[in-house]
């Protein structure tokens, strides 16, 4: 398959796993997952498959990249939180839909290479934060979305607490590697609304900093 055939194919299974907003369909046509990609495994971007990036991390598979997109429902004007940037690819996503994206990763690696991509890249609007996500970024709180893409055994309550009334969340929550649910979190006047949306299987959220080798 040539490069375009290939990006048709990946639209395509995108849709096929239930990936129906055209928002997030069309951020995903025009955010390259190959730029994101460093070596060796860049000539399988678009497979949906999770691949290796620095600091023993990975970049999330794109069908779940664009579902958790869709959970979130993010709207024009919004703010939203990322905690855990890996490659950067999915607040590459969230800024084709958001007003303003934060990103909080734990290894200074993963934080500098991102931030250098989304200068080149042209994308303006996300800001790429060190730090220890699971306390969240009060200094730009309250946010109108938050996403993690690392799994926590429980939503952190300090997130809860930085997510605007009528906001949501969206992440994996679970005890172990393989035991994981993507959970939607609602914020309403009430308390908080959870959905389970489906099982998922992401790295886990570690407290404070990553060791760079
Ligand atoms: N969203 C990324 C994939 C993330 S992989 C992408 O689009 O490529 C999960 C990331 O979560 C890893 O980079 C890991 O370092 C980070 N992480 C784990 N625990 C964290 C924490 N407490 N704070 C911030 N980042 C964390």
């Amino acid at each position: 398959m040539t490069p375009a055939e290939q990006k048709m194919a990946f639209l395509f299974s995108l849709r096929s796993r239930g990936i129906t907003d055209k928002t997030v369909l069309t951020a995903m046509e025009k955010v390259d997952r190959a730029a994101f990609i460093r070596g060796t495994f860049a000539d399988r971007a678009y497979e949906d498959t999770p691949l290796p990036i620095a600091s023993g991390q990975t970049i999330s598979q794109p069908s779940i990249v664009a579902l958790m997109t869709q959970a979130l429902d993010v709207q024009p004007r919004d703010k939203v939180l990322e905690i855990g940037t890996g490659s950067g690819y999915q607040a590459a996503i969230l800024a084709q839909l958001a007003r303003r994206v934060y990103t909080v990763d734990r290894y200074a690696t993963l934080v500098s290479q991102a931030q250098a991509l989304f200068n080149d890249l042209g994308y303006h609007t996300i800001t790429a934060i060190l730090g220890d996500g699971t306390r969240g970024l009060p200094e730009q709180a309250p946010f109108d979305r938050i996403i993690l893409t690392a799994a926590a055994e429980d939503p952190p309550s300090p997130l809860l607490a930085q997510l605007r009334v009528g906001g949501i969340m969206v992440l994996p929550v679970g005890q172990s590697d393989t035991v994981q649910t993507l959970v939607k979190v609602h914020k309403t006047e009430n308390g908080l609304d959870y959905e389970e949306l489906r099982a998922s299987r992401f790295v886990p959220l570690m407290a404070g900093l990553g060791k760079d080798n």
